[in-house]
């Protein structure tokens, strides 16, 4: 197992894939974005980082995480399906590969705390766990009427010894936690690293974020030949920044034979604004958050209002490598809604006895889609996390309709 940071596209010097990505940040705050630039340079070449990283990978989040071929649900779809459980990380998700290693950084760079927003909970979650580990402080911006729909996971960042800080002003939900986050980060950047949930933000985030979650794909491609000796036909991650689907990209981005999806979600109805999050159907180029990439803006130019059954999808813009990769057409961006995501959440528990984040949920039901359309290939779909967070909402919202 190795974090494969060579054999894979780097952005340019200031942080761009073609014309995306870069750095939209107040001069101040740019000289301590070049340190961390800097500083993580150093260390991705630093065997002993990379021992350390990867040894919490094994022996804490439980990696290599298994590809199971999910025969039940291949016959129901019709095609091959292979899941990688990243579903069975500690903490649930792939966020922890990313958390741990941004965590590392930041505790090599001499800072004493992390700190980072939230909107459901679950990036707080993985990075109040890799702070409690790695011996940080930790707060986590959150907004209030998060915090009262999300509340198992504002007990979990406490129980961990994070500082939940609620955000209580505008609409009170994950864009204003942003702004809050980040002021809080400016009072103070040189103790603090802001530590990013996806492959988002100002340069070097989305390559670093990139990087920590590479190990997915890494592990996925030998994994797959030892299974069935060959690649995989097409391969299927959700978006929401992009992170878990760029995690099992990146190691096939030069094979060919290899078609990649990447799903976002469509939520309410794709062509009503505010009813979706399908930055790469309905989105233009913008910059946002400090960096470049297709984006939903309202008429002011601002990150428009967005909405997704799946609060980890709900996001205004995607990760800028995932811009680049939509223009040069390496990569086909599909959109699912809620009902679709919904029947094949149930879909996947009932067949496979798995139950999926909700996330997760719209790669499965993309596969099923494809697999209508080819019959028979192989499909490698990125299970991102597990469903406990999403039961108790499921049941409320969805229980009667489903029998339940
Ligand atoms: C946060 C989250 C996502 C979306 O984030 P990406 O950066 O797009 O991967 C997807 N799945 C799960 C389970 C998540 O927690």
């Amino acid at each position: 197992m190795q974090i494969n940071t060579f054999n894979c596209p780097q952005p340019d010097e200031k942080g761009y894939f073609g014309e995306y990505g870069g750095s939209f940040i107040p001069p101040e705050l740019q000289i301590i974005m070049d340190e961390i630039t800097s500083s993580y340079e150093a260390i991705r070449k630093d065997p002993a980082f990379i021992d350390e990283l990867t040894d919490l990978y094994q022996h804490y989040v439980g990696r290599p995480t298994p590809i199971f071929h999910a025969k039940n649900l291949s016959k129901a779809y019709g095609a091959e399906i292979y899941l990688k459980r990243e579903d069975l990380n500690h903490t649930g998700a792939h966020k922890i590969n990313h958390c741990l290693g941004e965590a590392l950084l930041a505790k090599k760079m001499g800072k004493r705390k992390i700190l980072a927003e939230t909107g459901a909970g679950q990036h707080g979650v993985a990075l109040a766990t890799a702070a409690a580990l790695i011996g940080l402080e930790c707060d986590i911006y959150m907004g209030e009427v998060d915090m009262r729909k999300e509340h198992p996971n504002v007990v979990r960042m406490q129980i961990l010894g994070a500082n939940v800080i609620p955000v209580t002003h505008g609409r009170k939900t994950l864009k204003e936690a942003v702004d809050s986050a980040f002021e809080g980060y400016m009072k103070d950047p040189v103790t603090q690293l802001y530590a990013i949930g996806s492959v988002v933000g100002p340069h070097p985030f989305p390559m670093m974020v990139r990087d920590f979650q590479s190990i997915v794909g890494n592990e996925a491609k030998s994994q797959l030949q030892g299974m069935i000796d060959a690649l995989p036909d097409n391969i299927v991650a959700c978006v929401g920044g992009g992170s878990n689907a760029i995690g099992i990209f990146t190691a096939f981005l030069q094979d060919d034979s290899v078609t990649l999806y990447g799903v976002e979600p469509s939520g309410h109805d794709i062509n009503v604004p505010g009813e979706h999050a399908a930055t790469m159907s309905k989105g233009v180029p913008g910059v946002m958050h400090g960096f470049k990439s297709y984006m939903l803006a309202d008429e002011q130019g601002e990150p428009g209002q967005v909405y997704s059954v799946a609060s980890g999808l709900d996001y205004p813009s995607v990760g800028p490598q995932h811009s680049y990769l939509k223009d040069i057409d390496r990569v086909n961006y599909r959109a699912i809604d809620d009902k679709e995501a919904i029947d094949a959440f149930f879909e996947l528990s009932r067949l496979e006895g798995i139950i999926p984040a909700i996330e997760s949920a719209h790669a499965i039901a993309y596969a099923k889609k494809l697999a209508k359309e080819q019959g028979g290939k192989s499909i490698l779909i990125n299970l991102s996390g597990r469903g406990d967070k999403d039961i108790d909402f499921i049941m409320e919202t969805y229980g009667q309709e489903y029998g339940l």
